[in-house]
């Protein structure tokens, strides 16, 4: 009778079966698995340094409710800022608050206000996964080096114009514009975030009670009236903010609340002479007591002071998880995003697998994903926009040379003498 003798595997057999299981599972994959088994890793989630693929580098500052880190994500190899909130510490109506805002960030998109990408949880925190502003607060850039010149205000203020326009549009109000709130990012951009206090209203006329934001920026109906318009208090924030960038201080100050809110009931503020008439004739109309009269957002972007101005449109991807089905995917930025998860090893099984949800890695990466192929876009029109003045200038360098010597020859070559030529010219 034949015996089969089976061989008991060595350590190293199962270690090079292991290796080689590995070596053919996707990147994705393999980073699940070892966010399970690896020591290493696991350490790092026990020390804090880590959350689901994310890895946390630093401080980036805290507020009242929350601490802020820079993260890693380590597949899409992208800087995220991760607002780590303590779940023992929320109270009910703080827990409220941030439901809101994580339901207002979801329905956003646009090149001005700070995205989220992804909410991880645990049995004692809440990580919201949020855009990175490279560049710091505006506030503190100003507290830093003063007023802004009024060119530069008027390309912070429509990116801000804008950002705030899409949220109304999408009947979200902010409620808590402040200089503390807007970060700057790289090459001039602007970003409003901190949607705490942020709510959706059925219609942007509906009528709110809750008392928002931060004193010296509250509209007067906030202190005296029984409801308020959000768009209205919104605007009214906007328009202290302008004060606050072309002149480096507040409209309304004061050492106290009680005064402060008594100044701002009074409705008195001195806008100083250095402001041009057109940008001082804006503040004035956006600052109106009487949210009725006051400037609404198309009419300040009608302004003179901000004649000229262009205005971020919103992004185009509407997809906020991946769709196997190439016909759903209505940009190239969504195409490319579907193809980096591909290329990570995310199946097919696992995209028709992931809910509609923020609470989900594959969701996650996706929406990164988008992210930096938009960014990809961005800069490739920046980069021709730039092309393109750089060859303007180059032409019109070359034609005042070409100018310059025919009206050289036409004054039979001497030096100060002007060519009626040239003077036609
Ligand atoms: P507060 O109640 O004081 O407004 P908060 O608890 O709501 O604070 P945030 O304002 O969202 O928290 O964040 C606190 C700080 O973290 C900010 O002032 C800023 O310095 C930093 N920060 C927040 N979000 C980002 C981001 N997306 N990119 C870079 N830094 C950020
Ligand atoms: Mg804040």
């Amino acid at each position: 009778m034949a015996v089969e003798i089976v061989e008991k595997p060595t350590q190293k057999d199962i270690d090079a079966n292991n290796n080689e299981k590995n070596q053919s599972l996707g990147a994705f994959q393999k980073l699940s698995k070892d966010l399970l088994e690896d020591e290493r890793i696991l350490k790092e989630f026990t020390l804090g340094k880590r959350i689901g693929f994310y890895r946390m580098r630093g401080d980036l500052g805290s507020g009242n409710f929350a601490k802020v880190k820079l993260g890693y994500h380590c597949l899409a190899k992208e800087k995220v800022a991760i607002k780590i909130l303590d779940k023992n510490k929320l109270d009910e109506k703080t827990q409220k608050m941030l439901t809101r805002e994580i339901s207002c960030m979801e329905r956003l998109q646009h090149p001005n206000l700070i995205r989220m990408f992804e909410v991880l949880e645990t049995v004692d925190n809440l990580y919201m996964i949020l855009e990175y502003a490279s560049c710091g607060e505006l506030f503190q850039k100003i507290v830093n080096q003063g007023k802004f010149s009024e060119s530069i205000s008027r390309c912070y203020f429509s990116q801000l114009l804008s950002a705030v326009q899409h949220m109304h549009q999408r009947n979200i109000v902010h409620r808590d514009i402040k200089a503390e709130n807007v970060f700057l990012h790289i090459n001039g951009t602007l970003k409003l975030g901190d949607l705490g206090f942020s709510t959706i209203v059925p219609t942007i006329e509906q009528q709110l009670n809750t008392f928002c934001g931060s004193p010296p920026y509250a509209a007067p109906e906030l202190f005296k009236d029984d409801y308020y318009y959000g768009n209205s208090v919104d605007v009214w924030a906007l328009g202290v903010l302008l004060f606050f960038m072309v002149t480096g201080t507040m409209p309304f100050r004061a050492d106290t609340v009680g005064k402060l809110k008594r100044k701002i009931l009074e409705g008195v503020f001195v806008v100083p002479d250095y402001v041009s008439e057109s940008c001082r004739f804006l503040i004035c109309q956006i600052l109106r007591p009487v949210p009725g009269d006051r400037f609404s957002i198309p009419e300040i972007m009608r302004s003179v002071w901000l004649e000229g101005s262009t205005y971020p449109k919103q992004l185009t991807s509407s997809l906020l998880k991946p769709n196997a089905d190439q016909n759903a995917c209505q940009t190239d930025e969504e195409v490319e995003a579907m193809n980096q998860l591909r290329s990570y090893g995310v199946t097919e099984e696992m995209i028709a697998g992931c809910p509609d949800s923020s609470r989900n890695n594959i969701n996650g990466i996706f929406r990164l994903a988008v992210y930096q192929a938009q960014k990809r876009k961005i800069e490739k029109q920046r980069e021709k926009e730039l092309q393109l003045k750089q060859q303007a200038e180059e032409k019109l360098k070359q034609s005042k040379l070409n100018r310059n010597k025919t009206g050289t020859q036409a004054n039979g070559g001497g030096k100060n003498q002007q060519s009626k030529f040239c003077l036609l010219l």
